[in-house]
């Protein structure tokens, strides 16, 4: 269910719609605050990187719903082989589909291309 949920399948209702009665996502479980808490966790890891605090990198975060915690690991570098050094502020340049893919930001992602590429487009 992960898969279709960054392919952008749950944004198509005619995915949805042709599900059996039985799949788990017509079990209507509220994830609201899950989804919430994950995306203002990673715009405060955002957030701590580039607004200026004197702390660069505050290092990998993994949030624990269980005891309320958030665990912290220190002082990680990477390696120069590393993989994510060739890939640093590449962006959707990068050529990595780390997730799979989503058709709905791909869709996107083109229209803005081609806003781009407009005649007499201004900058
Ligand atoms: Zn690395």
């Amino acid at each position: 269910m992960k898969s279709a949920e960054r392919e952008g399948l749950l944004d198509d209702p005619r995915y949805k719609n042709g599900l059996p009665a039985d799949h788990p996502v017509r079990r209507r479980e509220n994830v609201f605050s899950f989804s919430s808490v994950a995306a203002s966790l990673e715009l405060m890891q955002m957030l701590s990187i580039v607004v200026p605090s004197g702390v660069a990198d505050v290092g990998a975060q993994v949030y624990h719903f269980t005891d309320g915690t958030i665990g912290k690991e220190k002082n990680r570098i990477c390696g120069n082989s590393c993989f994510f050094n060739t890939v640093i502020a590449r962006g959707d340049r990068a050529g990595v589909t780390a997730l799979g893919r989503h058709a709905v930001a791909e869709q996107a992602r083109e229209v803005q291309v081609q806003r781009e590429l407009a005649p007499g487009r201004r900058a």
